[in-house]
């Protein structure tokens, strides 16, 4: 298990200090970013783009445990999550606001290690950190990111405009960060009830990366453009892949048809499955936190979607009257439901 590096209380260099160091370890790679951290306000320039916005908060305890998830690990999911928010509009993000509550125990080489994380992640995905607040809190740590993307009009797509016969795509798979998490809390058990014993997460790394270390897809919103497909409707996959078609079958005023046989797993999520002897399309349905895009496309653009590596075509939409159904790997068509049993509620 992980414990917080160094020893620096945060007390010692006081809240200005810490946003120094911050900004001196922030790159800026937009034209559209004209000012970032240090006035009293952020300006960013959008052109003749429309601007998409979406924020997040985590807190210690409710979305991350401290004792199994790497500070470092932290910061990028906690990026990468918003960014995967902007994706889904099929924009682009830019800039990133992080604003922090921090408890005692965070030491300012804690505090690096985390924003570590959050630059590694601002590096990769080409993102300007552009400000925040800084502030203590009585326990636990509280982390807001505020993404701030750009798309043209023209290219926004929201989550109400799939229509009958649209073909329902995912990129990626989906199920490998529920089958991480549950490796996790299985060790935290065991390390709880025994501290001597070691971690026995071997040969898991793919699906162990999926929960701590999602990456949104930025690179399908891309390759959509690339090949002239503009989705009908999209959204990316954070609760679950069921929840997250019935919220388009919602607002599109639609019904579904999802083939399970066509939902793509990854094999290191079988192998979870059964080693910890749980259902893997039930995971793959309702797991959660894959970051995956979810997205509809009209029937007319199939032979272009082929020249997407990475997408499955997984259903299709139908007429609103005909429900949402989920045929099972027997072909028979049961209710497609956003699931919530015990094991599988999300503490928030
Ligand atoms: P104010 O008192 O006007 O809120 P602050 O002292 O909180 O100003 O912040 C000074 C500058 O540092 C601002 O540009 C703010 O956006 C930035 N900032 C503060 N905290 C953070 C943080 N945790 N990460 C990034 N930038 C931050
Ligand atoms: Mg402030």
């Amino acid at each position: 298990m992980f414990e917080n590096p160094g020893k620096l209380p945060l007390t010692e260099i006081g809240e200005f200090g810490l946003i120094d160091r911050i900004k001196e370890s922030v790159t800026i790679h937009h034209a559209a970013t004209l000012r970032g951290i240090g006035d009293d306000a952020a300006v960013t320039d959008p052109g003749n783009r429309k601007v998409v916005i979406t924020t997040d908060l985590l807190t210690e305890g409710i979305h991350f445990d401290i004792s199994y998830v790497p500070l470092k690990h932290l910061g990028y999911k906690a990026v990468a999550v918003n960014l995967s928010d902007i994706y889904a509009m099929n924009a682009v993000p830019e800039q990133i606001t992080v604003s922090l509550a921090i408890s005692s125990k965070y030491t300012l080489e804690a505090i690096e290690e985390l924003y570590s994380g959050i630059n590694l992640a601002c590096s990769n995905y080409k993102i300007d950190l552009i400000g925040g607040d800084t502030t203590s809190s009585a326990k636990g740590l509280v982390i807001s990111v505020t993404a701030i993307g750009y798309a043209d009009e023209k290219d926004l797509v929201y989550r109400d405009g799939a229509k009958e016969k649209d073909l329902i795509c995912v990129s990626g798979n989906v199920g490998a960060a529920y089958a991480g998490l549950q490796l996790l809390e299985r060790e935290k058990k065991i390390f709880l009830e025994n501290p001597n014993v070691q971690p026995d997460l071997e040969g898991h790394d793919y699906v162990l990366e999926r929960q701590l270390k999602p990456e949104p897809r930025a690179d399908i919103v891309r390759l959509l453009k690339e090949q002239g497909v503009k989705p009908t409707s999209m959204i990316d996959i954070s609760d679950g892949l069921a929840s997250e078609i019935l919220h388009l079958c919602k607002q599109s005023d639609t019904g579904c048809r999802i083939m399970a046989n066509k939902l793509p797993i990854d094999q290191g999520t079988f192998a979870v499955a059964e080693e910890l002897n749980l259902p893997a399309y039930t995971m793959a349905l309702n797991g959660g936190e894959d970051y995956e895009l979810l997205f509809t496309v009209s029937s007319s653009d199939y032979d272009k979607l082929l020249n997407i590596p990475d997408v499955s075509i997984i259903g299709f939409m139908t007429e609103r009257s005909l429900g949402h159904n989920l045929l099972d790997d027997q072909n028979n068509a049961v209710p497609l439901y956003a699931q919530g049993w015990d094991s599988f509620l999300r503490k928030d």
